[in-house]
């Protein structure tokens, strides 16, 4: 099986739509999204018709959540909560349905993913760093966990006790390893890259891909700024943090 696997959009319509494009070219046999397809950006409404065309697996991210008033506004900081109560007026009841269909956890039987962490997913904890991955690697049995939510695209090997973090976009999974594959995020990078963030997971022959691409942030950042959204959603995306 070829798993395409990402996650964060934050409708970012511009980034999204040249994932979508990658994505129908490479045999994929199955979509995982890890969440957060609103939040932050202008395009909530087409971003969430381009997701029903891919047909994915849904996980529900902190910002899905909030936006359908799943979860407490209080947790973000005051350019999220502006870019939510924004997201909220526009979102249509077909919209609002189709995000109250997304799950806090998904088991495809050799992995599990999640939005933020296996420990507590309801909470949306961060894997920032060892220390979060040691705590987050006895709260899932499968091999592998795939979560986003950081932003950062990165991965932590388990073995014999020992941690690794890693930064290749393309690895083996190895039998006597434990792994957290943060898959990054499609529509607003945060690791100093800009280009949208996607992972093809073969699972046939084991290994992971990850794969960053251009798209026009000049026109979706042009976009945040029209409808009005804090001028730093906008800027933070030349930039990629
Ligand atoms: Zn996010």
């Amino acid at each position: 099986m070829r798993y395409g696997i990402f996650s964060d959009v934050h409708s970012n319509l511009e980034a999204f739509t040249v994932v979508f494009d990658y994505y129908k070219k490479e045999n994929i046999d199955k979509f995982i999204f890890l969440g957060d397809i609103v939040g932050y950006g202008a395009d909530p409404n087409r971003v969430i018709s381009l997701l029903r065309e891919l047909g994915p697996v849904c996980l529900g991210g902190n910002h899905d959540w909030a936006a359908i008033a799943k979860f407490d506004i209080d947790y973000f900081n005051r350019c999220a909560k502006e870019a939510l109560l924004w997201t909220q007026k526009k979102l249509k009841m077909e919209d609002i349905k189709y995000l109250e269909t997304f799950k806090l956890v998904y088991n495809e039987g050799r992995f599990i993913c999640v939005h933020g962490s296996p420990h507590e997913p309801e909470k949306f904890h961060y894997v920032f760093d060892v220390n979060d991955a040691r705590l987050n690697f006895s709260f899932f049995d499968t091999r592998i966990c795939f979560l986003g939510h950081s932003h950062v695209c990165e991965v932590y090997s388990l073995r014999d006790g020992q941690i690794r973090r890693s930064k290749d976009y393309s690895f083996e999974i190895l039998p006597q390893e434990k792994y957290i594959i943060n898959v990054g995020s499609v529509g607003q990078p945060r690791d100093r890259d800009w280009r949208a963030c996607v992972c093809i997971y073969d699972s046939d022959k084991d290994v992971v891909t990850f794969k960053r691409l251009e798209y026009n942030v000049k026109e979706a950042a042009n976009k945040i700024l029209s409808a009005g959204l804090p001028s730093i959603l906008a800027k933070r995306l030349y930039a990629g943090y």
